[in-house]
């Protein structure tokens, strides 16, 4: 529902605007505009130089500018001064077609045509450390197993219990916070929505959180592994699909309860497009150089690192890729805190149309503990092993690139090449000690 901006502020006693967006690498970029400016804005948008961020444009492109999507407004209940608003990219009076915002949109109305309104909800976890980014900021979590830490939680409590009263506060419903599987690691979790709401609500969260923490003293990071042996950070989504979006969904048409784990044939088929495309999704699931240490990694100080290493499928078995912890949903435990807020969500649309257009089969269920025993696996494919491997795999899918858009997986492949060169020209400390006495 559109909303008058100048209203807006006049009634919230917002002062500025804070029209953003996301870029390609996930980076939030915005404009701060007054009050007094935005009857004009809100309609023709915001004005950016696209080539500034990673979007593969060129100096030479006009004026890219930011449409405030006014339903999605929300003052910053940290600064009420502050209201953040996302845009979408126009050019020209045209889409930016590669602009991750466009892309799921794109997506999401493709869904709609076929009668399907993904829902999911997302756990993203991320860690507290030290202003610099190299310790975790309390010096006295230290527990070998801190997972469900009751002191440890606790001594972080003005800052968990700040961010949770502001999503209360939002209406977007939290209703558990704890401390994860990592020393200074923690998860909040609120309601499920909407894939578009989901993204916003994701964007949103990582901006509030960093900056709660900032207010703090502190640092948050969404980064997949940031400390060396440590449990890293996964963004794990939990996935439905529903006859009607927001309010007006009454059926789950992933809930079959004659059904096998309850998820019925299209909520399989659906997970039967994940599972074929996992290999390549992995490129915007997990899209870091760093996001491999996460997945395969060895096991952590904590026993289990909680991240998968190949494309298996379970019921409520924690250490598969994906999980159907409850009848009518599944859970996809490849993203990692790095993903995209809306490429991620456009991914697992793409992925997922995909398998329900074509019946796909999820194929076998394995009933395993795959820490223990993951080398019964017969015909579970690896998921790549690094960032190349990845982008290589993402590249050669030709159909999950077509249903994500030419131009946008153009210039994510581009873009995402140009990175691995930059890393793997850097010339690192292991490599010198490794190689110097060969
Ligand atoms: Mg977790």
């Amino acid at each position: 529902m559109a909303i008058d901006l100048a209203e807006f502020a006049n009634v919230k006693n917002v002062k500025y605007f804070m029209i953003s967006y996301t870029d390609l690498f996930g980076g939030q970029r915005a404009k701060l505009v007054p009050a007094q400016a935005i009857g004009a804005m809100q309609h023709e948008g915001a004005g950016f130089a696209g080539f500034s961020t990673y979007l593969d444009l060129t100096p030479a492109h006009p004026d890219m500018l930011a449409v405030p999507d006014t339903s999605a407004v929300i003052q910053l209940p940290w600064k009420r001064d502050v209201a953040w608003v996302p845009g979408n990219l126009m050019m020209d009076g045209k889409t930016v077609d590669q602009a991750p915002r466009n892309v799921l949109n794109r997506l999401i109305k493709t869904a709609a045509s076929e009668g399907m309104h993904v829902k999911t909800g997302i756990e993203a976890e991320f860690f507290l450390l030290t202003p610099e980014g190299d310790k975790i900021s309390d010096e006295y979590d230290t527990a070998t197993k801190p997972c469900y830490d009751q002191q440890a939680i606790m001594r972080r409590y003005d800052v968990i219990a700040e961010i949770c009263d502001y999503m209360l506060e939002l209406g977007w419903g939290p209703y558990q916070n704890d401390h994860e599987d990592a020393n200074g690691q923690f998860e909040m979790n609120w309601e499920f929505d909407d894939v578009l709401a989901t993204a916003d609500k994701h964007s949103f969260f990582k901006f509030m959180t960093k900056s709660v923490a900032e207010k703090h003293g502190l640092k948050a990071t969404f980064m997949p592994k940031p400390i060396e042996g440590l449990t890293g950070n996964g963004c794990h989504a939990h996935i439905s699909v529903w006859d009607a979006p927001g309010d007006k969904s009454k059926t789950n048409v992933f809930a079959d309860s004659q059904k096998d784990l309850g998820l019925s044939d299209k909520g399989l088929n659906f997970l039967g497009g994940i599972m074929k495309h996992a290999s390549a999704m992995a490129a915007i699931t997990n899209p870091t150089v760093n996001s491999y240490k996460r997945i395969n990694a060895p096991r952590t100080m904590s026993g289990a690192t909680w991240a998968p290493n190949t494309v298996t499928w379970s019921g409520n078995n924690r250490t598969h890729m994906v999980r159907v912890p409850g009848p009518g949903r599944f859970e996809l435990r490849l993203p990692d805190g790095a993903a995209n807020p809306y490429l991620l969500q456009a991914v697992i649309l793409a992925a997922g149309l995909d398998g329900v257009r074509t019946n796909a089969d999820p194929g076998k269920r394995y009933d395993i503990d795959m820490y223990a025993e993951g080398h019964k696996v017969r015909g579970g494919p690896k998921l790549p092993l690094n960032m190349l491997d990845a982008i290589r795999e993402f590249d050669k899918n030709k159909g999950l690139k077509k249903a994500l858009g030419d131009e946008f997986s153009n210039a994510y492949v581009k873009l995402k090449m140009k990175e691995w060169n930059s890393f793997s020209s850097h010339f690192s400390v292991w490599e010198k000690e490794n190689t110097i006495d060969i």
